[in-house]
């Protein structure tokens, strides 16, 4: 029997709130249920994108999920990765899987109202697909083009050609799902202008090569899993040495998110529901998970072993969950028993 690899993979660019916490311990309580590994890879790809790495460790820590190490580490980072990312890109730079762009914004916009109005705004029209017949050839152009306008030089960006076949995958909670990535996003950016990797390529080059068999995360990310799908397809042809033999491809669970008072998605500006704030203000851990563990569809109990034993995916409710000022009320009682 296959083994269950997931993963916790949060971004230190912003302070964990009760949504990302809920995912984070469905994601593990499903791979401890099937007596799995479950990594932590820390996503700090942006710029000064781990200034809350503390705060996330010390989260977790609080959270209570320990994870398994990976290659000897207790967690990996993603801004130490950027080696194998390049060599990947490299690769699939000559097999002209990826190519060089110069486009702006402003270029995006204007180019997809003019032929395509139909098209989702977002979706990139592919202006530079076969325009450069090489990186370096991209950038002089922008240089010219940069010295014309008067402006500082932007470096160049690659884009991954997706396919023009319909992308399928089925999510475990949302069922059978088919998008024509051409007209979602058109060629995805799996390099920025400033030289970083893109979340998209670096998400799927971490996972196959951590071995992750198995998605746990937000249903914010469903809408981007067909374009993940196309990187996985690119790097299967590339057959790259620095990789190891492909699995096969995850199943996927995207999960209903929190939503605040307000009808919205926890995010960043609900301050008052990050962890951090949540244990400043001496809520106990325990009456965080009873609270999440109860919006999985489960029984709170404090033994962890008993939790692990008593998961099902079948329990976990299908609509988004409410946390809000009286949620927070019930869980920060210092009296009475279980919330
Ligand atoms: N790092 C991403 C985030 O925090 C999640 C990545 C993923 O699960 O694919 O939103």
């Amino acid at each position: 029997m296959t083994t269950v690899v997931g993963r916790l993979a949060p971004s230190p660019t912003g302070l964990l709130h009760v949504g990302n916490a809920r995912s984070l311990l469905l994601a593990w309580l499903a791979v401890r249920h099937a007596g799995g590994r479950i990594h932590l890879r820390v996503e700090d790809l942006l710029p000064d994108g781990d200034v809350h790495l503390p705060a996330l460790l010390a989260d977790l820590a609080w959270l209570g999920l320990p994870c398994d190490p990976w290659q000897g580490q207790a967690f990996i980072r993603q801004s130490e990765r950027a080696a194998l990312y390049d060599a990947l890109l490299a690769g699939l730079l000559t097999r002209g899987e990826v190519y060089p762009c110069v486009c702006t914004r402003k270029d995006i916009d204007l180019a997809a109202r003019a032929p395509h109005a139909e098209d989702k705004a977002t979706a990139y029209p592919g202006t530079c697909r076969g325009r450069f017949g090489s990186e370096a050839e991209a950038l002089a152009f922008e240089r010219q083009r940069a010295a014309e306008e008067g402006r500082p030089a932007l470096g160049v960006a690659l884009r991954l050609v997706v396919p023009d076949a319909p992308v399928t995958f089925t999510d475990l909670l949302h069922g059978p799902q088919t998008v024509r990535l051409p007209d979602d996003s058109g060629d995805i950016v799996v390099r920025r202008k400033d030289g970083g990797v893109a979340y998209m390529f670096a998400v799927v080059v971490d996972d196959w090569a951590m071995g992750v068999n198995q998605v746990v995360r937000g249903d914010d990310l469903l809408e981007v899993t067909g374009q993940q799908l196309a990187v996985y397809a690119a790097l299967q042809r590339l057959s790259a040495s620095e990789l190891p033999a492909f699995q096969g491809l995850p199943s996927y669970v995207h999960v209903p998110l929190v939503l605040g008072d307000d009808g919205r998605r926890l995010a960043k500006r609900n301050a008052s529901l990050h962890l951090g704030a949540l244990r400043e203000t001496g809520v106990p851990a325990q009456r965080l998970r009873a609270w999440l563990v109860t919006s999985l569809g489960m029984s709170p109990s404090e033994d962890f072993a008993s939790l692990i034993d008593d998961f099902a995916w079948s329990r976990l409710p299908r609509t988004p969950v409410h946390f809000g000022v009286e949620q927070l009320r019930q869980i920060s009682r210092t009296t009475g028993g279980r919330p």
